[in-house]
């Protein structure tokens, strides 16, 4: 079994639901168990991307990370992800669209990945604040008093527990 992290955010429709549901699905996954959840927390949109005219950032996110202790390999726990993505009615019309759900695999393991479709470490968690507070929360040991300092202008809000 290996220990992975999963980012979650989602700022279209009934986020909050979508967050649960898909802690729900992950807990469902073959030879996967949801260890921990982190608080959930409302996050400002990143900048899509300018050069389109259409690109917009949308409504404040909502985010958490989530433990898993799993059995499958990284590109498989991918594939599941994108699969319960899709399930919630994930589409990507520009680059930081908004988003019904985005599940990023941020850690499994010690896995240090660069393939075409996965990267491990997550390549951009260590710049975003909506990653690293609600990971520092359940994994305090992968992420230093540093990082969320160079993170700390991100607003973030804690809300309240995710299973609210
Ligand atoms: P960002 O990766 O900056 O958070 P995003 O989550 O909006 O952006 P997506 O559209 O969800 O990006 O994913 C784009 C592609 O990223 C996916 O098709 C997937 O193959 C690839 N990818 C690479 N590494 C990872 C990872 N660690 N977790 C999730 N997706 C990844
Ligand atoms: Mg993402
Ligand atoms: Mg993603």
């Amino acid at each position: 079994m290996v220990r992975a992290y999963v980012a979650l955010g989602a700022n279209l429709g009934d986020a909050a639901a979508a967050l649960r549901q898909a802690v729900e699905a992950m807990s469902q996954l073959p030879l996967t168990q949801v260890r921990q959840s982190s608080s959930l927390y409302k996050t400002a949109p990143l900048d899509t991307d300018a050069s389109e005219a259409s690109a917009a950032p949308g409504d404040d996110y909502l985010n958490a990370v989530v433990k898993l202790e799993t059995g499958l390999t990284a590109p498989a726990l991918l594939d599941h992800l994108q699969h319960i993505e899709q399930q919630a009615g994930r589409e990507r019309p520009y680059r930081n669209a908004p988003r019904t759900l985005d599940l990023d695999l941020l850690l499994y393991g010690s896995a240090r990945i660069e393939s075409e479709r996965l990267t491990l470490p997550h390549p951009r968690m260590a710049q975003r604040a909506f990653v690293l507070v609600p990971l520092a929360e359940i994994a305090p040991e992968l992420v230093s008093a540093a990082q969320l300092a160079a993170v700390a202008q991100q607003r973030i809000e804690r809300l309240g527990r995710l299973a609210d």
